[in-house]
């Protein structure tokens, strides 16, 4: 038996160890989460790094368990990728966005396009492609609206498998930013072939700018930023928290920020009295 919350107890398979065991519990829960309503969307506003405009979005999901509190999406992602749900979340999550999108148009704001983030398993699902059609159609979002972030492992999977879905996503006035750059295996003749418009260098890079011996750090953060303007794409860093980093990156000509530094993930309230307060202004 094992200790489970304060009072209860529960059998398990003795040769299940306690993360998996876990781990399935979670999955039975968050198979529910949805339904239940414990699943939200906070967004977090990225700005432009000469003038400091908000010029997107980036749909973070959140999830607080009715009992455990607030479970972090670096946790319960894997999760959903391995029991079969993240389709189902995905599209939870991509038709959220276009409803906040549309919301904030019907309500007279000028909406920001809203970045979401694609598992590999939801990108390569058969039924991927006609879902985000719906979804587009059912809200009438223009081009411009939505923007997907996908990890290089993802793109370079199936290339050119790839490839075809990115552009039929571009086709639809989807704009492709690739995350967490740097931290996979892409190469610059890969990057060519992707319809991508944006890239995201990683926070692990960008934890490191500015301080004294992290010189590696800072080549690639500026390799990045050079292949970037050489294939013409925007650059944005995400995770910038301090001064340091903030003018690092100026310096060497990142388009845009994202991070602590400028705002948290809020929620969908707090996000649309920022675009209100910027019509004002
Ligand atoms: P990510 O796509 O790299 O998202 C950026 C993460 O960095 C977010 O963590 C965000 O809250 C955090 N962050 C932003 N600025 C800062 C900063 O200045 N400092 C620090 N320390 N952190 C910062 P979060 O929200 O916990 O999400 C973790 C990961 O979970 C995401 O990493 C993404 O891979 C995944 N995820 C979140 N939402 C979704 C979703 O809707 N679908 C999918 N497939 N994955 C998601
Ligand atoms: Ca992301
Ligand atoms: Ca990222
Ligand atoms: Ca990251």
């Amino acid at each position: 038996a094992k200790a489970h919350g304060r009072n209860t107890w529960r059998l398990y398979a003795p040769e299940m160890n306690a993360s998996a065991y876990d781990d399935m519990l979670l999955a039975v829960d968050l198979r529910q989460a949805i339904d239940v309503g414990e699943l939200e969307l906070h967004l977090q506003p990225q700005f432009t790094l000469a003038q400091g405009q908000p010029v997107g979005m980036e749909a973070l999901l959140r999830w607080t368990h009715r009992t455990r509190g607030p479970v972090s999406p670096a946790r319960f992602i894997p999760i959903a990728e391995s029991s079969g749900m993240i389709a189902e979340i995905g599209n939870w999550v991509l038709r959220e966005a276009a409803r906040i999108w549309s919301r904030w148009r019907s309500e007279g704001l000028v909406p920001l396009p809203i970045a979401v983030n694609l598992s590999a398993v939801q990108f390569q699902a058969p039924d991927f492609l006609h879902e985000v059609g719906r979804v587009l159609s059912e809200f009438d979002l223009p081009a411009g609206a939505l923007e997907m972030e996908l990890t290089e492992g993802t793109l370079m999977a199936n290339t050119d498998a790839a490839v075809e879905t990115l552009h039929q996503l571009v086709g639809k006035g989807i704009q492709i930013a690739i995350d967490d750059f740097g931290t996979g295996y892409s190469s610059l003749s890969y990057l060519r072939r992707f319809p991508v418009s944006k890239l995201k260098i990683d926070r692990s890079f960008v934890l490191d700018l500015g301080k004294h011996g992290n010189e590696g750090a800072e080549a690639i953060a500026s390799a990045v930023i050079a292949m970037a303007k050489s294939l013409q794409l925007r650059v944005i860093a995400e995770g910038v928290e301090t001064a340091e980093q903030r003018d690092f990156l100026k310096d060497h000509g990142c388009d845009e920020v994202q991070g602590y530094l400028y705002a948290r993930p809020m929620s969908v309230e707090a996000a649309t009295a920022l675009l209100a307060q910027r019509a004002r202004s």
